[in-house]
């Protein structure tokens, strides 16, 4: 026994009329101006913030009404606990500022380390900096662990 195939007849199915028939009679309106789902007031579509996905390119919210919404999702991480009072802090403010020290006096030792270069060993030492290389390089003074 084979299962009855649901898409056997799908092309047959009577499709739902659309709610907003195009008119083909007449050009499409184009709005200038639409009123806010916020205040309710007629704003000219240069007041809302332009959002793509919009049939007409623009956000339902007039711009003072969606700042003003936005500011207050910004206000709900204002009081947020911070640092070592969050609750499952590993670090104290102590130990941040020993790591901020230790790196910056690692990026201290890191310049220093660049500024000793083959050319400038060679200078103190007073030979030629291809001696240098070859010492590096294990290509003189081999017999020298
Ligand atoms: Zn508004």
């Amino acid at each position: 026994m084979t299962t009855p195939d649901p898409f056997a007849d799908w092309w047959e199915k009577p499709r739902r009329p659309r709610r907003n028939p195009i008119r083909h009679d007449q050009p499409p309106a184009i709005r200038t101006e639409k009123a806010c789902v916020t205040c309710g007031t007629a704003k000219p579509l240069a007041d809302y913030h332009k959002e793509a996905c919009r049939p007409d390119g623009h956000t339902t919210q007039c711009k003072p009404c969606r700042n003003a919404a936005r500011r207050v999702v910004g206000d709900k991480y204002l009081g947020a606990r911070k640092g070592e009072q969050h609750t499952s802090a590993k670090l104290t403010a102590d130990d941040v500022r020993l790591i901020q020290a230790l790196a910056n006096e690692r990026e201290e030792l890191l310049a220093q380390a660049r500024r000793i270069t083959n050319a400038a060993l060679a200078e103190k030492f007073e030979v030629h900096r291809n001696t240098i290389n070859k010492i590096i390089g294990g290509r003189a003074w081999r017999h020298i662990a």
